[in-house]
């Protein structure tokens, strides 16, 4: 098992941004921490990152305490802060072979170095000082010097964040690549990004983790999987189609067509049809629509 959080609670003063907070991530996953602002991402990665101390609870990496044998937990661990702060004054290679020689002989640092700026790309840019990149290419160093002494967990503190779209697409891919060899945990507050990247799914709200599945899995808890589109050929009558069993709510969305959102686990699809028979209306289409992450994530975090 790479990384076990037990019971984890974080007090800055009175405010408790971490509430006996429990999880395990195995090798080689990837794992998308999601959450509102103030959730209590940071201080979750800052604790495993042995950047900051828990109140009560213990971290693990790879069987090592983050307290207690935290030279041996840094050797393991890879960290990209929020809002990754570089020295924009030195040069990417100059800056990297620095934080290698942190962790690694000079000769060592060196040839990292090297292997880093071919595996993230920034061969076009090596010679520049970090200060003059485009923030994509900063998120690349960012990654680099995350990884420069090869650890085998990456912990990455909101890595998209700021980016533009072709930045993005970029980032992530680099980010999927890594994640085949690496465990992964990744801070977000973008659904997609869970969706394109990540095995699994964590969700904080208010320090506590409000759920811990696979992305497909929670996909199926939206309360909007029930939720159909339906165009008539002619005008239906919204009183009678609230009259159908199970229907909840019917809206429409332009001439002819309906969203009826229906009762958790009732599929109106055969009723439909048949109300079109009796009212003399062809069904001209019809759509199920998929639930989303984006809708769960609202029902565990918003107002509660
Ligand atoms: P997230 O990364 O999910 O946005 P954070 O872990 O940064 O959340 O913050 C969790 C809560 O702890 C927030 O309410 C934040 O204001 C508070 N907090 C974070 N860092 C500090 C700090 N150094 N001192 C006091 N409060 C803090
Ligand atoms: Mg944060």
């Amino acid at each position: 098992m790479s990384i076990l959080v037990k019971s984890i609670s974080k007090l800055y003063g009175e405010q408790k941004a971490l509430d006996d907070v429990s999880f395990e991530v195995h090798p080689g996953q990837v794992v998308g921490f999601l959450g509102p602002n103030g959730a209590g991402k940071s201080t979750m990665m800052k604790i495993i990152s042995c950047f900051l101390p828990q109140t009560s609870g213990s971290v693990t990496v790879n069987g090592y305490d983050v307290v207690n044998q935290s030279m041996e937990v840094r050797a393991m661990v890879g960290y990209l802060p929020e809002h990754n702060p570089l020295y924009t004054d030195m040069y990417i290679k100059e800056f990297l072979e620095f934080v290698g020689r942190i962790h690694l002989p000079k000769a060592e640092a060196v040839k990292r170095t090297k292997e880093m700026i071919e595996l993230t790309g920034l061969g076009v840019e090596q010679h520049k000082k970090i200060g003059a990149l485009s923030k994509g290419y900063r998120q690349r160093v960012g990654l680099a010097q995350a990884m420069i002494h090869n650890p085998s967990v990456l912990i990455l503190d909101e890595p998209t964040t700021g980016l533009d779209p072709n930045q993005l697409v970029e980032i992530r891919s680099l980010i999927r690549n890594i994640g085949k060899e690496k465990t992964v945990i990744l801070s977000t507050h973008i659904m997609q990004e869970v969706e394109a990247i990540c095995d699994r799914v964590l969700i904080i709200n208010k320090g506590k983790i409000v759920a811990d599945d696979s992305a497909n899995v929670l996909r199926q808890q939206s309360k909007h999987g029930n939720v159909i589109h339906v165009e008539f050929d002619k005008e239906a009558n919204e009183v009678q189609l609230m009259k159908i069993k199970g229907v909840l709510s019917v809206h429409k969305e332009k001439d002819k067509t309906w969203r009826i959102e229906s009762e958790g686990d009732i599929d109106i699809r055969q009723e439909l049809f048949r109300f079109a028979v009796d009212h003399h209306l062809t069904v001209m289409g019809l759509q199920k629509e998929e639930g989303n992450l984006e809708s769960v994530f609202r029902q565990l975090t918003v107002n509660k």
